[in-house]
């Protein structure tokens, strides 16, 4: 919901840009703080969703830990102001200089994929005489009931170790005398809302743990990863995700040991409602069987419709907004509603943000906003077609 002197302020701004909500943004951090720390649960944010420097340095302040998937991500969350002791080191493929470079960092944990990978961060930390924290992440073959595109559990992803490779884990561990080896970590696929699907988790993990207790590993760490969804289609409504669900969901159905600590790695529910993209209509052509209303924004400031038929709530700012969602200020009443596809600028067909969209005639120069793209949005902008760097504009 934007209040009509944000609007007015964005009649002053050139489209498109991003435009981050801080307070929507604080009291979500706020509440994940506090439903985590009832249970002592260890919260890192996962860079990947938004490493916008503002973003970052709000998120820090909150003392959650780094979930970094590059050699660059771990370089930026301790140069904006994340504990190193905080950081975790995940992805299928990192190359030996962002080993090495999160070796120097002296980061918590590396989150390991592959046997090789375990043989390759043993090697790099003996040449540098160190001892690397590692937790293994096991692929649990859980269904994520999320959007294939972005489920990553399963026993067909890239990711993680199959369980059935664990007793080679199990030995080269035993081998490799410059790892540490710190626990269990599982990430299983991202804008999860099913609490069912954790809870099968939960039991995935406790048989895990039972594997490596058996076989005389002691765990520290349980690491859940991340992957809790929002409210794509009610940012006004459902703006905060429900984290004390979420976390209750843990502490009620994973087994944990005196000593142990669970870590979540959250990215998404984090960020996403508090920002959105604002751009303008730049045309609108009226066709016999379809009418478009052309944005000079694209799939190059927003990429997730394009990528994985992701839904994000669309609402002209300049009228009265999507039917039945929010009010606005202008002469709203005597519009009529009609169905565009929404579609931006770039040369590809693919370039649309979604067909059959019900919002108020509108014309040239009103300005449009995009919901919930704080997570997945800015940070995989792109300049194909030559275009410009999306900018920022932030609440205060
Ligand atoms: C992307 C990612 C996350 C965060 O996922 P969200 O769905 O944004 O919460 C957590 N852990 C790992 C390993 C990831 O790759």
């Amino acid at each position: 919901m934007f209040k009509p002197e944000t609007i007015e302020r964005f009649k002053g701004i050139e489209t498109p840009f991003y435009y981050y909500n801080m307070d929507v943004l604080r009291q979500t951090l706020d509440a994940c703080r506090d439903a985590s720390a009832k249970h002592n649960f260890h919260v890192h944010y996962a860079m990947k969703a938004n490493f916008n420097p503002k973003v970052v340095e709000a998120v820090q302040r909150y003392g959650f830990g780094a979930d970094c998937v590059s050699g660059n991500e771990v370089k930026a969350a301790i140069a904006g102001g994340f504990d190193k002791g905080k950081v975790v080191f995940a992805g299928v493929g990192k190359s030996d200089k962002e080993i090495n470079l999160a070796l120097d960092a002296d980061i918590f944990c590396f989150n390991v994929e592959s046997i090789q990978e375990l043989e390759i961060i043993n090697e790099l930390a003996q040449a540098k005489n160190k001892v690397a924290g590692v937790a293994i992440r096991i692929n649990p073959n859980v269904d994520a009931h999320t959007h294939h595109f972005i489920t990553t559990g399963l026993d067909e992803n890239k990711f993680g170790i199959n369980t059935w490779q664990l007793q080679d884990v199990a030995e080269t561990l035993r081998k490799c005398t410059n790892l540490k080896f710190l626990g269990i970590h599982f990430h299983i696929g991202s804008q999860i809302t099913d609490m069912e699907v954790y809870k099968n988790l939960c039991t995935r993990i406790n048989d895990m743990q039972d594997w490596f207790e058996n076989h005389g590993f002691a765990i520290k760490v349980l690491n859940a990863g991340g992957g809790l969804g929002v409210d794509y289609y009610n940012p006004d409504t459902n703006t905060i995700p429900d984290f004390e669900s979420y976390f209750s969901v843990f502490r009620k159905f994973l087994r944990v040991k005196p000593g142990q600590e669970v870590h979540f790695e959250l990215g998404r529910a984090l960020v996403a409602q508090s920002a959105s993209l604002i751009s303008r209509v730049l045309y609108v052509k009226i066709g016999q069987k379809k009418n478009f209303l052309i944005l000079d924004a694209g799939m190059t400031e927003l990429m997730r419709p394009m990528l994985y038929q992701a839904y994000h709530s669309i609402e002209n700012l300049s009228r009265k907004s999507e039917v039945g969602k929010s009010e606005s200020p202008e002469d709203g009443a005597s519009s009529q509603v009609l169905n565009y596809d929404v579609v931006g600028p770039i040369c590809e067909s693919t370039d649309c943000f979604r067909k059959d969209v019900e919002l108020p005639e509108s014309q040239r120069g009103d300005l449009i906003a995009v919901r919930t793209a704080g997570a997945y949005g800015e940070v995989m902008a792109s300049n194909y077609n030559l275009r410009d760097a999306v900018p920022s504009v932030y609440s205060v």
